[in-house]
């Protein structure tokens, strides 16, 4: 059996989740779901980032303690991933003692092998970004990442040999066209790498709130988030589950933390000679008005209570088919809305309804038996289903999306065209058993996407209990069982306004 590694960025505990926290997490959560029913052995890691300064500034003004502020913010996130139905493997937070330790003996062999020396930071820090900025990218004082006041630092620190890399980061990302996601990605990055690379402080002497090391100084926020995907499976403390997962397949991040993952990430990686990642994929950005969302310019939308209001598969319908992962995307109510009522309430759901009702007016609520089906054509479109684990493997989510819709409207056409309620009993049979077959296998491939759903629609065919078993190795037409009892109920997406 192939295993299958996949991360998140660990959330950074000053604020509460947002959409943008849920957008990462959901796109990790689908291709997990649906790497597992292809048959492989999937990891998949979250969790928080809770060390920092900028955390110990947040707290101080919450009257909290830096780790008061964690448990709080930590148990946020946990909160909201089980609403979401988050299928993680681990939930790591940075003040673990296990991921301590492991930052702490990392240090101890990156310090070993002379890829470390002690010297003096000078120059700019911004708290807010928890980024070194160079005096050559400062903008009048200004961090050039996010346009705050940079404060001015001059402490000793620990340099980690980030320049010894800048040849070896050239020709990996060169070899390995898949490393860098999105493509067009590759660019920004080695530019930023032939613009020369300079060491990177990895301590901190002014920042008590983090992992301490001799001589009072504290490990660097980014330099102990990191070395989380190798802590999340136990490295150097259990090679059994280390060697079975590591190296990551699928690292997804946001498209701020591109430098930290592509560039400093790997050489640590290098520097430790360990294999690199396969691919470290970076979506674009929710916008609200134009805005990057932020609690600053009141630009948060709540993902609580849009799950409360329409559930959390619309929610995740939402993020991933109104815009093409990768790229930036504007939220906003009414969108969400519409796509919400002409796709979930008015495709899929009333496909379902109309369907349901059918079968329990003239068919006794039993699926009818498929003889004399003579309808290949809607047969063959659904069949085609399994084509779109090609497009969830390639982060292509709404391309996957939009193909399952192109069944769903071949079957709702299907039915306006064929009108069984105006056909015998007999030849009317078939016909609900084609769209109920095809409604099982758009349930079929909607598992990792909407699994709620999903469940929904198997329970409503009375199929829940062999439901549960279908998966992506053996896709096959005919498996609605006739006389099965279905179940009519309410509209599984009602309409709202
Ligand atoms: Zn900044």
């Amino acid at each position: 059996m192939s295993k299958f590694y996949i991360t998140t960025p660990l959330y950074y505990v000053n604020d509460s989740p947002h959409i943008g926290h849920a957008y990462t997490e959901v796109a990790a959560d689908v291709l997990a779901r649906s790497e597992r029913l292809l048959g492989k052995d999937v990891f998949f890691l979250t969790g928080t980032d809770e060390h920092g300064q900028k955390i110990a500034a947040a707290s101080s003004s919450l009257n909290l303690s830096p780790k008061e502020l964690a448990d709080r913010t930590a148990a946020r996130f946990q909160k909201l991933w089980e609403k979401l139905n988050i299928s993680y493997d681990r939930f790591l937070r940075t003040t673990e003692a296990s991921h301590e330790k492991l930052v702490r003996e990392v240090f101890d062999k990156i310090h070993q092998k002379g890829d470390l020396y002690l010297g003096t930071y000078k120059g700019s820090y911004c708290i807010s970004c928890e980024s070194y900025v160079p005096s050559s990218q400062l903008k009048e004082n200004l961090c050039p990442d996010c346009g705050r006041k940079a404060s001015f630092l001059e402490e000793p620190a620990y340099f980690f040999r980030l320049s010894k890399y800048q040849e070896f980061l050239l020709s990996y990302i060169r070899e390995n066209p898949d490393f860098i996601g999105p493509k067009f990605r590759e660019k920004e990055v080695t530019n930023f790498i032939r613009g020369g690379l300079t060491d990177l402080s990895i301590t901190r002497a002014g920042c008590q709130w983090g992992i301490l090391i001799k001589e009072n100084f504290s490990i660097y926020v980014w330099f102990d988030a990191l070395l989380n995907y190798l802590s999340g499976i136990n490295y150097l403390s259990d090679a059994k589950l280390f060697e079975r997962y590591w190296p990551p397949d699928v690292q997804f991040i946001g498209k701020d933390i591109i430098r930290f993952h592509d560039v400093i990430w790997p050489a640590i990686l290098f520097s430790l000679s360990l294999p690199l990642p396969g691919r470290i994929f970076a979506h674009g950005w929710w916008v609200i008005g134009g805005e990057k969302i932020s609690k600053s310019k009141g630009t948060v939308v709540s993902p609580e209570e849009i799950i409360s209001e329409f559930g959390a598969d619309s929610l995740r319908y939402f993020l991933l088919r109104e815009v093409p992962f990768g790229l930036d995307g504007e939220y906003s109510s009414p969108v969400f809305l519409k796509r919400y009522n002409s796709d979930l309430a008015n495709d899929l759901g009333n496909l379902l309804h109309r369907s349901l009702s059918l079968l329990e007016t003239s068919f006794e609520g039993k699926i009818p038996s498929s003889c004399g089906s003579s309808d290949e054509k809607l047969k063959e479109k659904s069949l085609s289903l399994p084509g779109i684990i090609k497009s969830i493997e390639a982060l292509k989510y709404n391309e996957a999306l939009i193909k399952i819709w192109e069944i769903v409207g071949a079957a709702n056409k299907y039915l306006d065209e064929k009108s069984p309620w105006r056909l015998s009993q007999k030849e009317a049979g078939p016909v609900l058993y084609n769209v109920g077959e095809t409604l099982r296998l758009v349930a079929l491939f909607l598992k990792p996407f909407l699994p709620e759903t999903s469940k929904k629609i198997a329970q409503r065919l009375g199929i829940a209990g062999e439901f549960e078993e279908q998966n992506f190795r053996e896709v096959k037409w005919g498996l609605l069982p006739p006389g099965r009892r279905i179940k009519k109920g309410e509209p599984i997406f009602p309409r709202k306004k």
